[in-house]
């Protein structure tokens, strides 16, 4: 039996213990997969007592995704590049870090959702450690230019500086947005919706060919999505998507076999659209 484990704070409204135990059926794997809620302070004792006790891996959410970081003894040039971990792998008694939100969303946006990202002008709302994981891999995607706004700027501007690609990124104040003209993608990254705090977006920011993602789901993406309907977005989509593929990576490190992830993706839709999870 091999033991994961999710570390967040808060983390019992996470789907990813389904997710993966759906996968390891699939596959055929003996393991367990837990939610362990560590708060900031505690993260890194937390972590350290799952090793102990045979951690094989481990997923990371907010807030502990820069922390994880840094207890690596190696990382992927992907999260090195985000500056972000959200994917852990015990290795001959180390930590491995490795990053796989972004692939997630863009294997979502593109595979699934057939999307074409190359040349969109894009708005990336957040620059927290979810921010940091995506933007990376957008830019490769082919975004034409990446707009970063933050409700703290200095975040915004860290990510952009970290980004390193002055000509094609950019951070704006929040302030600012309504001057910003409009967007072909807008990604909201922050976790504003967990403190039902509402966003407070300008409909100029979209037009009729607007893709409008948000990486949150369930309650959480309801505003959001909501904005951008009455926006008239072309397309709103939440972050189940995004949620299975970048498990299914992760899973993938860990066991190397690539879940199929179309019918675990169904069943949580079908579960979201029933009202049965958040
Ligand atoms: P994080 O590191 O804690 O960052 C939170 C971000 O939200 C920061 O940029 C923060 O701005 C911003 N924010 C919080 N409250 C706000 C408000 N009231 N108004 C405007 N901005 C606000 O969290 P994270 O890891 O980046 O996660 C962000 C969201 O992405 C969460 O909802 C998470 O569930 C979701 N997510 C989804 C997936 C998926 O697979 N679907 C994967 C990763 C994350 P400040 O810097 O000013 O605090």
């Amino acid at each position: 039996m091999q033991h994961y484990a999710l570390f967040g704070h808060p983390v019992a409204h996470s789907l990813s213990p389904r997710i993966h135990a759906m996968f390891a059926k699939q596959a055929g794997v003996a393991m367990e997969y837990t939610a362990i809620d560590a708060a900031p302070d505690a993260f890194a004792d937390a972590l350290s007592a799952f090793a102990s006790n045979g951690g094989n891996g481990a997923n990371v959410t907010l807030p502990h995704k820069a922390a994880a970081l840094a207890l690596c003894s190696d990382v992927s040039a992907r999260a090195r590049r985000c500056g972000a971990v959200n994917t852990l792998t015990r290795i001959d008694g180390d930590w491995r870090g490795d990053n796989t939100d972004g692939a997630g969303l863009v294997r979502d946006l593109t595979g699934r959702e057939q999307h074409d990202l190359r040349e969109r002008r894009a708005l990336l709302l957040g620059a927290g450690g979810a921010a940091a994981g995506i933007a990376p891999a957008l830019l490769d995607a082919g975004i034409r230019e990446l707009v970063v706004v933050n409700r703290t700027p200095g975040r915004a501007d860290a990510l952009a500086d970290a980004l390193g690609m002055p000509g094609r990124v950019h951070s704006r104040y929040w302030n600012d947005l309504r001057n910003l003209g409009n967007f072909d993608l807008i990604v909201n990254a922050t976790s504003a919706a967990r403190s039902r705090e509402g966003l407070n977006l300008p409909f100029a920011l979209a037009y009729r060919n607007t893709l409008a993602v948000d990486l949150g789901y369930g309650e959480a993406a309801i505003d959001f999505l909501a904005w951008a309907r009455s926006a008239h977005c072309a397309d709103a989509i939440d972050g189940v998507g995004m949620l299975v593929e970048q498990a299914a990576e992760s899973f993938e490190i860990w066991h190397g076999v690539r879940p199929q992830t179309e019918p675990v993706y169904a069943t949580l839709r079908s579960e979201l659209l029933h009202g049965a999870t958040d």
